[in-house]
């Protein structure tokens, strides 16, 4: 469209030009028309002073000013002068622009006054009103008002949301005819979308509550929709180049292990996604699968059964899981789930001897080891396979999709790659975060668990709670205490944990308390890990570090102190550590008394349900996709400028699937029809901070 710069609108000059582009990232004429408002205020309503009180948002007013007034001294200099309508007055107060504010504003000509409204006293003033002129003021500002953005460095240079307002109005001014479209009438008319220019033109000056709706409704589409044609183009476009081994068969290391030592029943889901990963990999096309599935669910048998496939077609397997305590509790479940069955089975790690290394790693150039289990070490270069398979990465919040490829580029041809997580992620999360994976859910638990009860204390009571605990011990359980640990107040948490531990040990001297935080020497911390899964110590009092894949099912307790300090993912993940037995396990979660409204409705959240999608969900709609785990990890700069991926997952779904059958008639979009797509493509993927980086 316009890729005029700002700098030569009305009343922007090269240094305002400069500060818009540091701080918003908005250089051209598009960039700002693409610079959307986060609210918008009704001026439809003009209010009387009488109906007024100190507990209103904005509002108009209508009436004239009745002199200035300086008072104060120094830093304490303002403005004061009287407002009234007839029905009562206020004050109205200036802190700032104090040799300006009476020059602008006349006495005795009738205003529309917009401002929030204090009650200061015994009166009701208004700091910093907007004032306009009634009878210039203009109609299409009195229905709903933009409202922008800024930072403290714009409104230092005057930028404020008014101004902002201004320069758009300028823009929309200079436009020569329309705003070329960036859809075609194929798809605005599937989607019921608003062409461009009047969607842009409403996204900033409403002219009805309808026409924003749907100019909101086609810009988000736009927005997702390329999003989405990219990310399915691209994975196409690399699924098609690189090819995939095809797993023709399921052959005898299958078949064996699920005659002679599959310990139980699969569940039905866990049924479903062998077979979905089997259909992956016998296409010729490289499977990038994500598997989601709770605590508990099952997911490493998955991955264990999936890996005999590979075994079965002649090829080797990766297990990577993101802590050396994991890798080693996968290396000890997969020994023994395959023994008698004559496959050769190693762990790497970071702490594997360098003579333990050098005997391993030859044998798996050469063939001759069939499954490896490790951590990031498999990563390294030196980690060389004979022809690697299937790649199996657990808990895939800790890596990112830099790593992944890292793994495909051990062979020619790429390896499939099955990601295991058991931090569900929001549907419409993972369509853009993981836009590139093929999902496949296990949604059911194995048989005979019972779910974790959740309970919610406050802090100051936990004498009862110390007797239940008790009682667990003396039947035999094993208990977990949680303590936060965060690096801005590690110091403070830090004793939290130690007086916890040693309040914990004065509580109970009869069993062994152990204690595990991040600080500790790895070595260290696997010992006093190991101890708790051996069941020598009975309580551990612990940092999240427990927090990924430890697997020890006589725990039935976990005590989570300060639970307000903690999101509900991490919270879900927490709990997740009990629940694993036959016993009814429980998770207590202590907070202060205060709690903010936000946290109030987690820990009801957590009482409330143990399905992690629902907690997903809820979660993402708390925090907004900002903040969800693994975001940051993988590069992922949350850039959407209107969709909202907490809300918009109905548009998101539609989006993605009109992309999808774009591509199954044109993958390459080439047909002349689709040339549009490919020009907006090309553009998008030239702005920097745009999802297409992702990729
Ligand atoms: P996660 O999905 O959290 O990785 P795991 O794979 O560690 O879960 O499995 C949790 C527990 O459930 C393990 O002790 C495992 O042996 C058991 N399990 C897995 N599948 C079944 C099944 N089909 N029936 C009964 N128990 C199962
Ligand atoms: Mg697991």
């Amino acid at each position: 469209m316009n890729t005029q710069n700002i700098m030569y609108l009305p009343g922007v000059g090269p240094k305002k030009a400069e500060t818009l582009r540091t701080e918003i990232q908005v250089s051209s004429w598009e960039d700002l028309l693409y610079y959307f408002p986060f609210k918008y205020v009704d001026r439809s309503r003009i209010f009387t002073i009488r109906e007024i009180d100190g507990n209103m948002p904005y509002i108009q007013l209508k009436g004239k000013i009745e002199g200035f007034e300086t008072i104060g001294a120094g830093r304490t200099r303002r403005i004061k002068a009287w407002f009234s309508d007839g029905t009562g007055r206020i004050e109205l107060i200036w802190f700032q622009n104090l040799k300006a504010i009476p020059n602008l504003y006349k006495t005795g000509v009738e205003y529309i006054l917009f401002g929030k409204p204090a009650l200061f006293g015994n009166h009701i003033n208004v700091a910093h009103p907007e004032l306009d002129a009634a009878e210039s003021f203009n109609q299409r500002e009195a229905g709903l008002q933009a409202h922008y953005n800024t930072t403290e460095k714009m409104k230092n240079s005057f930028l404020h949301s008014k101004a902002i307002q201004k320069i758009i109005q300028h823009i929309f001014g200079q436009l020569n005819g329309k705003i070329p479209e960036t859809l075609p009438i194929s798809i605005r008319e599937r989607a019921r979308l608003i062409d461009l220019d009047t969607a842009l033109h409403n996204i900033h000056f409403p002219q009805s509550p309808n026409l924003l709706r749907e100019s909101q409704y086609r810009l988000k589409f736009e927005e997702l929709f390329y999003i989405q044609l990219n990310i399915l183009r691209v994975t196409r476009y690399r699924q098609h180049k690189n090819g995939g081994f095809i797993f023709h068969q399921v052959g005898n290391y299958f078949n064996d292990f699920y005659n002679k030592n599959l310990p139980f029943p699969l569940t039905n889901a866990q049924k479903k996604v062998i077979r979905e990963i089997r259909q992956d990999t016998a296409k010729g096309l490289q499977m990038n699968r994500l598997l989601q599935g709770d605590v508990g669910s099952g997911k490493t048998l998955v991955a264990l059964m999936s890996m005999l496939i590979a075994l079965d077609n002649g090829y080797q397997a990766a297990l990577m899981a993101p802590t050396e305590i994991l890798a080693h509790q996968h290396y000890e479940t997969l020994s023994g789930l395959l023994f008698g069955l004559n496959i050769e089975l190693v762990l790497l790690t970071g702490s594997t001897r360098k003579k333990d290394r050098e005997t391993l790693l030859p044998k798996l150039k050469e063939g001759n080891t069939q499954i490896i289990i490790g951590t990031h070490a498999l990563l390294e270069p030196d980690v060389a396979f004979k022809n690697l398979g299937l790649v199996v990465i657990d808990e895939q919040h800790r890596f990112g999709v830099a790593q992944r490829a890292r793994m495909w580029n051990k062979n020619a041809t790429p390896p499939h790659i099955l990601v295991m997580t058991a931090t569900p992620i929001p549907r419409t999360l993972a369509m853009t975060l993981y836009g590139d994976l093929e999902v496949s859910v296990i949604d059911e638990l194995p048989p005979g668990r019972k779910p974790v009860k959740t309970i919610h204390r406050y802090s100051g009571k936990r004498t009862n709670l110390y007797e239940s605990v008790r009682k667990q011990l003396q039947e035999g359980r094993q208990v977990y205490i949680v303590y936060p640990l965060i690096e801005e107040s590690e110091k403070a948490d830090f004793k939290n944990l130690t007086d916890g531990f040693e309040h914990t040990r004065e509580i109970f001297p009869e069993y062994t308390v152990g204690m595990v935080h991040g600080k500790m020497k790895p070595a260290e911390k696997d010992a006093e890990m190991k101890r708790f899964i051996n069941g020598e110590s009975r309580i551990l009092v612990a940092t999240t570090v427990i927090e990924v894949g430890v697997n020890v099912p006589n725990a039935s307790v976990m005590i989570i102190e300060d639970a307000q300090r903690f999101g509900l993912a991490q919270l879900h993940q927490l709990r997740g550590r009990v629940g694993r037995g036959a016993d009814q396990s429980f998770c207590i979660l202590l907070t202060t008394y205060e709690l903010s409204e936000n946290t109030r409705r987690r820990m009801e959240i957590m009482t409330e349900t143990n399905d992690g999608f629902v907690i997903a969900e809820e979660d993402l709609k708390l925090r907004g996709p900002g903040d969800i785990d693994g975001t940051q990890q993988s590069g992922v700069a949350f850039n959407l400028k209107i969709a909202d991926i907490a809300k918009d997952g109905q548009i998101l779904s539609f989006a993605r699937e009109l992309a999808y059958e774009i591509l199954e008639e044109d993958p390459l979009l080439e047909k002349s029809q689709h040339q549009l797509f490919v020009q907006e493509l090309k553009k998008r993927a030239q702005d920097r901070n745009s999802w297409f980086m992702i990729s």
